[in-house]
């Protein structure tokens, strides 16, 4: 256990926001809670952390972020558990995450204690904004951006360090229909697409938008070199259930190793009947298992949606279909099986979860 000293600076807000959410109805990303966390790098340490009002904040155009993306985020949730908790999801493993992105972006790292202090110090004042209905959650949304104001092209000195939140709903999302991408990448190998920096993001828009238009729901990503083996899917990791077997991409410096996708593999390898697959996947193995009825399931992972279903992958000008996925599928079984254990259902044997 970890023991928290930071002393926070609380600025609270004066007339709470939270009456004007409906709980019922949630699109993800809307409505940002109450209060925020702010701490600034800068000589070469941290400064004491503040929570106060969300809201505006000022900064030069010249700040180094805007122009050269020195800008890293994190994306995790907290759930109320069914005794009244409220605990977060894994949030030392998103740290670890953090960090890894922050170093291969030349930016300092958190340290453990400043990272889950601000945490819990932000979650228990702004509790009211934790959704109690089922499904729902409070995601929470940290992130590091460069602020040194200069217009040569360095790393910059001086970083502010920010998390909000926001409730979200549970996600309900049509199937996808994908488009196998050989023509743009996300990332290559030894590039950032291990990293969750921002211009990974904006870069994906554009070939995004070019799927949109072609009709499909999201991109099935290949590798830069040969676009031959698959990546990721859209924002997601890629799972598929292929000749009885869960089998997934293994991680490489172009994939981000997703905490949903850690989370699945672990559980599935505790499953009855799974043994898992953490290897290079082809397109061409995709397209033979349509061809023979032995792809069975194909799904993306990844905090927002647990498992977004995939119902259509394009190969070759040819739209293969995925049945859709029923009770006994493994994608729904691994989501509920997560759901019990973020929810208190169930016990949590690889301490996953964090109270506040
Ligand atoms: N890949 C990318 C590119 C992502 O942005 C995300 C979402 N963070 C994921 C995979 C899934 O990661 P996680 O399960 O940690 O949300």
């Amino acid at each position: 256990m970890t023991t928290l000293t930071s002393e926070f600076a609380v600025e609270r807000v004066k007339k709470s926001r939270v009456a004007e959410v409906d709980f019922n109805n949630l699109e993800f990303g809307r409505h940002i809670s109450d209060h925020m966390v702010v701490v600034d790098y800068e000589n070469g340490q941290w400064g004491s952390p503040s929570i106060v009002p969300f809201g505006e904040m000022k900064f030069s155009p010249a700040m180094l972020s805007l122009h050269y993306g020195q800008a890293v985020f994190e994306g995790m949730k907290a759930f109320h558990t069914k005794d009244g908790s409220i605990n977060i999801f894994r949030p030392h493993k998103h740290l670890d995450r953090f960090n890894k992105s922050l170093h291969r972006m030349c930016m300092p790292s958190v340290p453990e204690e400043l990272w889950l202090s601000s945490l819990k110090r932000l979650i228990e004042i702004d509790k009211e904004w934790v959704p109690k209905t089922e499904g729902a959650s409070l995601y929470i949304r940290p992130f590091m951006f460069a602020t040194e104001s200069r217009l040569g092209v360095k790393v910059s000195d001086t970083f502010k360090f920010v998390i909000l939140t926001s409730p979200v709903g549970p996600y309900q999302a049509k199937p996808y229909r994908l488009k196998v991408e050989n023509k743009y990448v996300r990332t290559a190998e030894g590039g950032t697409g291990f990293a969750k920096c921002a211009g990974n993001y904006g870069g994906a828009f554009y070939p995004t938008q070019i799927a949109r238009e072609e009709g499909f729901d999201q991109i099935l990503w290949t590798d830069s070199k040969e676009h031959k083996y698959i990546d990721e899917v859209g924002m997601m990791n890629v799972m598929f259930v292929l000749n009885g077997k869960l089998v997934t991409p293994q991680l490489s410096t172009a994939i981000l190793d997703g905490i949903t996708r850690d989370s699945i593999l672990t559980l599935a390898k505790e499953m009855a009947g799974f043994s898992v697959e953490e290897r290079k996947v082809s397109i061409d193995e995709i397209e033979q298992g349509f061809i023979k009825g032995t792809l069975t399931e194909a799904f993306g992972t990844g905090t927002a949606a647990v498992v977004a279903p995939i119902s259509v992958i394009h190969i070759n000008g040819t739209d293969y279909q995925i049945p859709s996925a029923g009770p006994t599928s493994f994608q729904l079984q691994v989501k509920q099986k997560l759901h019990n254990i973020r929810m208190g259902l169930e016990p949590d044997t690889h301490e996953w979860n964090y109270l506040v």
